[in-house]
């Protein structure tokens, strides 16, 4: 079943009907913003407590970011975005689905619905990213073309090597989770891409996973970087950006790119949008100290 793209005249509609529902109260989960012509919506899909020994892969360094007393367990926030260009109704990321995952609730309460959804950009393929793509192995958005680094579909979906790879709960999990997108030719592994449409460009930011993918948005000259999962742990990684997870496949590479995409997003001005970040996972990184600091949208 596939139906045309939304007419942004009904988007609007839904959109204008869907401001008096849905908050930016911290509580609800849905909090949206204008960049541009764009609209973008923050959708909270889980916040995991986490044990900070069961995160960070080298303890060593978390003295460093002089935090007199880090939360542990670490309340882990996960969140999905969508943006409405006007002509695409675009997710970033789809969260944990399953039981846990909210993000399909709150793509709702902020007055879309699934249906509506032309395309979703992967960050990466682990589980509180791609898990949310399929229910009962049915898409979650059947009108949508998924897009995904080359790099990192060769990783994850790999049914010989996944026999063996330690890695191989997760690598069956986004495989399932991409399958009816890939048997309907709707999931697209780019390669050496720099636009997926006008306003949406390509940032590699490989290191977390092979190839984890940043995206650019930019309307009318305001630009936001939604870069995935650059930080996990703010609260430690922003005073001291070489906390490392244990998640991260080439750690010397993340930590070089979080680093990168530190100095750029200080230096520029413009807003980040991340899927670990404290909610509205939205907002500004400044230079503080030797490290930085999150100024969230409010
Ligand atoms: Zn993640």
């Amino acid at each position: 079943m596939r139906t045309p793209l939304v007419p942004l005249a009904f988007l609007v509609t839904i959109l204008t009907a869907s401001i008096a529902q849905a908050s930016n109260a911290p509580t609800s989960g849905v909090y949206r913003m204008k960049l541009g012509d764009f609209e973008v919506v923050a959708l909270q899909d889980a916040v995991n407590p986490r044990p900070l020994d069961k995160l960070i892969s080298n303890p060593e360094e978390i003295p460093k970011a002089g935090v007199a007393k880090p939360d542990d367990p670490v309340k882990l926030q996960v969140n999905a975005f969508v943006v409405n260009t006007g002509s695409d109704l675009i997710m970033v990321d789809s969260g944990n689905g399953g039981s846990v995952g909210q993000t399909v609730a709150h793509l709702q309460a902020a007055g879309y619905r699934p249906e509506q959804v032309t395309m979703v950009l992967l960050t990466h393929l682990h589980g509180d990213h791609v898990g949310g793509m399929t229910v009962d192995g049915k898409p979650t958005f059947p009108n949508a073309k998924v897009f995904l680094e080359k790099r990192e579909a060769d990783f994850w979906i790999d049914p010989e090597r996944e026999k063996t790879d330690p890695r191989k709960g997760g690598m069956q999990k986004a495989r399932e989770n991409l399958a009816p997108y890939d048997a309907a030719g709707k999931l697209i592994r780019f390669d050496g891409v720099s636009r997926i449409v006008p306003g949406v460009t390509v940032v590699p930011a490989y290191g977390h996973t092979p190839g984890h993918t940043a995206y650019m948005l930019d309307s009318k000259g305001r630009k936001l970087l939604v870069w995935g999962d650059i930080m996990h742990v703010q609260q430690l990684q922003l005073p001291n950006p070489n906390v490392s997870l244990v998640f991260d496949v080439d750690a010397d590479m993340a930590r070089q790119t979080r680093k990168d995409f530190l100095i750029k997003a200080a230096a520029e001005g413009y807003p980040i949008a991340g899927m670990h970040m404290a909610w509205p996972g939205i907002g500004h990184i400044r230079k503080s100290g030797t490290g930085y600091a999150w100024e969230p949208m409010r």
